[in-house]
């Protein structure tokens, strides 16, 4: 039985995207001295939404030194109870601006806004809630009586979670008395600089945040920049080694956070209709756009044929389309590069011996689109079983029993996560002690929250951001 629902299309009158952007350095928009000028686009409609700075090596030298500035003058020597104060302005005001930060994020991105809404803005504003209670408790975090910052901190970040990815490097950062020069990714720009003028609301002294916009270049020049102490970095392996190997021998601080090849493992005694809910949050959520999506199933050989009918009839069920209306479940590809990216790699699949089963959904005429698809017949040496396709797209593997299971989950380059569904507690723990990933979740999949650590093992890279470890990638210790 299909539902045939009436469109519920978000109003956008809430949102004010001006026709050009600046550079927010040093606490105001200011013109570029050396830079270029990137277009960004909605990618559900390739209608282009602004227009903002691809800022030069000077700009950067700009952004670097208001930020040493200011932490030299005022936020490096602020006691912890004073930054808090901000850090909790802050958050009140995301709350307070929450439904045109989710509309915006969903125009410049693509994703659903039943997610922006429901999933994205409540974690970025207890980001900020959560690191405000720690900014007068550092003594206590386990650090030593008085840690220190570390100075100014050079953070880069993708675009499947632009203002998500952004409160999980700023609120640490802040709340231990850095400051910082973020730069957004180049396809979705546009709620970092509304979160520069959520700074200004908040009256945040001049430097403490400064956000630079731009592509690969700008980033390189960012985090090559001398006078940077610590480096923050969400996204690809390939630029992660890049800026790894740029920071080796020098007294810069560096954290990575470089995407997975998660295993979401189903045993043969676990509740199939809660699995397949999971199965379709872990790799559908923001299209697949997610470093610790569960793309690789691992199904329990005996259970292979009710599940994968049963998850077949569900994915036939998501909605595809406008990612402002608030019946969507998939929405749009960020890019025309990530789409093309997924396309070669679905293709691959195909050559390489798998069985391809799309959704069988329209897909708009305009911007960028993916069905829900699954591939089984996949094996270990496939490269869509080992390479991240960052997209919507399920690898299905069997196994017979927990060893196999874990020998193949752990049979990766990455590890960043991994989900387990079993009745059994025994099983769970038994699994988890084995699996090499930094986030193990069991009967579920996909939860985040403030309070717990997420990163990476391997070649997922290193350090942790969350929680109380989350503190120690931005202290002196
Ligand atoms: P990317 O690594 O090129 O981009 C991530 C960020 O790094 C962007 O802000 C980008 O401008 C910046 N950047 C690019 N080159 C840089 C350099 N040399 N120095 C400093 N900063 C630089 O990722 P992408 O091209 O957007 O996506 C490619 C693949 O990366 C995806 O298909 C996916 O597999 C993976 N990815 C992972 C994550 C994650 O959350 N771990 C996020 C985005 C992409
Ligand atoms: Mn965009």
């Amino acid at each position: 039985m299909t539902f045939e629902y009436a469109p519920a299309p978000e109003s956008t009158s809430i949102v004010d995207i001006r026709p050009s952007y600046g550079l927010f350095i040093d606490g105001e928009f200011r013109d570029s001295i050396d830079g270029d000028t990137i277009k960004t686009i909605n990618p559900a409609t390739e209608e282009v939404l602004s227009e903002v700075v691809a800022a030069g090596p000077r700009d950067v030298a700009a952004a670097v030194e208001a930020a040493r500035r200011a932490y030299q003058t005022v936020w490096g020597t602020m006691p912890g109870t004073e930054r808090a104060k901000y850090l909790y302005r802050i958050a009140r005001i995301i709350q307070e601006r929450s439904r045109e930060l989710a509309v915006l994020e969903t125009i410049d991105n693509g994703k659903p806004i039943r997610e922006s809404r429901d999933v994205d803005l409540p974690l970025v504003a207890a980001h900020f809630f959560y690191y405000a209670g720690w900014a007068d408790k550092l003594s206590y975090a386990g650090f030593g009586p008085h840690p220190r910052p570390l100075g100014v901190a050079a953070q880069v970040i993708p675009w499947n979670f632009p203002l998500l990815m952004l409160a999980w490097k700023i609120a640490p950062a802040l709340a231990c008395g850095n400051t910082v020069v973020l730069k957004p990714a180049e396809t979705t720009p546009l709620t970092a600089l509304v979160f520069a003028e959520i700074c200004q609301q908040a009256d945040l002294p001049p430097g403490v945040v400064n956000i630079i916009t731009g592509a690969g270049e700008t980033g390189r020049h960012l985090v090559e920049h001398p006078d940077v102490d610590k480096i923050a970095f969400t996204g690809s392996t390939e630029v992660g080694r890049q800026i790894a190997r740029a920071a080796a021998g020098t007294r810069k601080r560096l954290t990575l956070e470089l995407g997975g090849k998660a295993a979401n493992i189903v045993f043969d005694d676990a509740p199939l209709d809660q699995a397949v809910e999971g199965i379709v949050n872990g790799i559908f959520f923001n299209q697949g756009h997610v470093c610790c999506a569960g793309s690789r199933l691992l199904v329990q050989e005996s259970i292979h044929d009710e599940l994968l009918t049963a998850l077949k009839r569900r994915i036939s069920l998501l909605r595809l389309g406008d990612p402002l209306d608030k019946n969507t479940d998939i929405g749009a590809i960020n890019s025309a590069a990530q789409l093309e990216r997924i396309r070669a790699l679905s293709e691959i699949g195909e050559l390489e011996g798998a069985e391809r089963w799309s959704a069988p959904c329209p897909l708009p005429d305009r911007g960028f689109w993916f069905p829900p698809t699954v591939f089984t017949g996949v094996s270990q040496a496939h490269r869509i079983a080992r390479e991240e396709i960052f997209g919507p797209v399920l690898s299905v593997l069997t196994f017979r029993t927990p060893e196999e299971a874990v020998a193949k989950a752990n049979n990766t380059p990455y590890g960043l996560s991994a989900g387990i569904w079993t009745e059994k507690g025994s099983r769970i723990l038994w699994m988890a002690d084995r699996l090499r990933a930094g986030v193990v979740w069991a009967n579920t999949f996909n939860k985040f929250d403030p309070s717990s650590p997420f990163g990476g093992y391997k070649e997922s890279g290193y350090g942790r951001e969350g929680g109380r470890h989350g503190l120690e990638a931005y202290l002196a210790v």
